[in-house]
């Protein structure tokens, strides 16, 4: 299949969402999947321990470090990276017919796992489908009052969290969005526009009008 037959009412999109740990992406994606039901949530592979209320298969695939290797090994990885001392992968079979099959997919992956993203989808028809929003906090003050707030981690993983942080908001430039997430509300409504622009973007479509 070549990028010309693509058509925007005919496949889906694939959303990478990145930003530091903390800045709301998990709130905001849920938010979001209530205003789009069909957008698919791809599930990734992690070696991180499940925090209180995730769900196994919904939240995460929660593996060994052994069977991480196993997979990756395998090719079932369309990335993965280490991040904040864990592994984390997102599965190929999550993405790819989803999308050519007319589903919208949304990756909440790391600045590195982006990085490698954008790079294998560079000159694809899957790369054509895709988009790259970088969500931030409104500051760094705020993103660590919100990661305290959660209460999820220990005060090591904190520390390592804020000090990724840094690193990873110098990334906001190399996607093609930005959205700060001030409020909630405000967040979805950026994050919904930016998908349903996606499909409206020439570069999808190969039809005109019959004149
Ligand atoms: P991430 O997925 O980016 O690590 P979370 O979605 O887990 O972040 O959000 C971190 C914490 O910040 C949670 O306790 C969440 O309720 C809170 N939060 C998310 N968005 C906002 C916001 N706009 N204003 C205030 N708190 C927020
Ligand atoms: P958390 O442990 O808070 O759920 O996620 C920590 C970080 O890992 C976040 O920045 C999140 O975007 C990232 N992450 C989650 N899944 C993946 C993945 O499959 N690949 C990569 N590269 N990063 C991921």
């Amino acid at each position: 299949m070549s990028v010309s037959t693509i058509r925007s009412d005919r496949y889906g999109s694939l959303i990478v969402v990145s930003g530091p740990s903390g800045a709301g992406k998990s709130t905001v994606c849920r938010a979001l999947r209530e205003v789009f039901p069909p957008l698919h949530f791809s599930v990734s592979c992690t070696t991180r321990a499940p925090r209180a209320g995730e769900v196994d298969g919904e939240d995460y695939h929660f593996v060994s470090p052994e069977e991480f290797l196993r997979q990756r090994d395998a090719g079932e990885f369309l990335e993965w990276a280490e991040v904040h001392a864990n592994w984390y992968g997102t599965l190929r079979e999550e993405v790819e017919e989803r999308v050519f099959g007319g589903t919208d997919v949304l990756l909440d992956i790391d600045v590195q796992g982006a990085r490698q993203v954008r790079e294998s989808l560079l000159n694809t028809d899957l790369g054509t489908l895709t988009t790259f929003v970088f969500f931030g906090p409104p500051s760094l003050p705020e993103l660590e009052k919100r990661l305290r707030g959660r209460g999820t981690e220990t005060e090591e993983a904190i520390i390592r969290r804020l000090t990724n942080a840094r690193e990873e908001m110098v990334a906001w430039a190399e996607y093609d969005f930005l959205v700060v997430n001030e409020t909630v509300a405000v967040a979805v409504r950026e994050l919904s526009a930016i998908l349903v622009a996606t499909h409206c973007a020439v570069e999808r479509s190969d039809q005109g009008w019959d004149l």
